[in-house]
């Protein structure tokens, strides 16, 4: 059944893809961003859009949408590790302010709301793979509590808020994400280690690249949040892909499928940085009948397509790059 849904952090890596899919579903959609680490230009095609309304706000401050509202989804949050710790306190403030704020939409219309949560609140996790029944391991007071709490704290009010109040809520922690939008400069080890690549610039292992993550491409992430709203689970429930490599595994495979002359350098690991991680999605399988289907390689080269546009680059070898389409530029 389609509805008017409103995406908070909607112009984002993540948010502008939801979009797409809730538009392509028949839903209406009012899209908030204050643009401070989301960018016009993901959902600059949108603007056309009959059933699309983008509003700029900070939704820490107040969410100023007029009209019925049947859903909300709460992806507002800087989530790159160098966006999050350049900025601590707004971070802080979305997770908290920005979450009641949403909370208290969703309530006033009977909508449902979804929390997009992270793996981060497991922090550096001595269980592994992680279920949700685990309560994590975060440092409190590092660097990194800023979105690790903020998220913590995020999902401890969105639970009074149901069991106190009855809004009908759902939490998602959402793993690794890549894919088409990731901005050039966003930091992450994905888009570094593809533009590297593509630049035959050493691809910057932190630490000893021992570290692993699972990385889901972020089609099937979004499918794995619609899925989710449109149960009727609280969660919260794991979305990722449980394909775990070490950093140094995916620095090898970024360089193989991009035919590049890089080497490997290694640069110090960040304060705090999780060891591994992997979800455990027996719960979005069973209950959700989810789980992805995009094999590596087949994102990665979508990605490096986008991101060699983005940038501009000029890359022999990248499908639909800058260079195959234009060879004269
Ligand atoms: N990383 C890396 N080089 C980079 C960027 C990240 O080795 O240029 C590592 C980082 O230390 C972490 C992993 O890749 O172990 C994933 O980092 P990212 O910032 O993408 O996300 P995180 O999982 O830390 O939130």
């Amino acid at each position: 059944m389609s509805g008017r849904v409103v995406v908070l952090g909607g112009s984002g890596f993540l948010g502008s893809h939801l979009c797409d899919q809730l538009l392509a579903r028949g839903d209406e959609v009012v899209c908030v961003d204050d643009f401070s680490t989301g960018r016009r230009d993901n959902v600059a095609h949108l603007a056309d859009h009959a059933a699309f309304t983008l509003l700029e706000a900070d939704v820490s401050v107040g969410i100023p949408v007029d009209g019925t509202v049947s859903g909300v989804f709460n992806l507002a949050s800087p989530a790159s590790p160098p966006d999050y710790l350049a900025l601590p306190l707004e971070t802080l403030a979305v997770g908290s302010e920005g979450t009641r704020n949403g909370l208290e939409l969703a309530h006033r219309h009977g909508a449902r709301f979804l929390m997009a949560s992270t793996s981060e609140v497991y922090g550096d996790p001595d269980v592994h793979p992680q279920s949700e029944s685990y309560w994590g391991n975060v440092n409190p007071v590092g660097p990194r509590s800023v979105y690790d709490e903020a998220k913590r704290f995020s999902e401890a009010l969105t639970m009074a808020h149901h069991r106190t109040l009855g809004t009908d809520t759902a939490i998602v922690r959402i793993f690794n994400t890549y894919g088409p939008r990731l901005r050039p400069d966003d930091g992450r080890v994905v888009s570094n280690f593809l533009l590297q690549a593509m630049r035959g610039e050493p691809l910057t292992v932190y630490g000893d690249g021992s570290q692993t993550r699972s990385l889901c491409y972020v089609e099937d992430e979004v499918r794995g949040l619609l899925a989710l709203f449109d149960s009727a689970l609280t969660g919260p429930v794991n979305i990722g892909n449980p394909d775990e490599y070490t950093v140094l595994q995916l620095a090898r495979t970024v360089i193989d499928l991009l035919g590049s002359s890089s080497t490997i350098g290694h640069l110090p690991l960040p304060t705090d940085d999780p060891t591994r991680r992997r979800p455990d999605i027996t719960v979005a399988r069973a209950e959700l009948g989810w789980e992805p289907t995009t094999s590596l390689e087949d994102g990665l080269s979508a990605t490096a397509d986008y991101l060699a546009r983005d940038a501009g680059i000029v890359a022999p070898g990248v499908p639909g790059s800058a260079a195959s389409e234009s060879p004269a530029g």
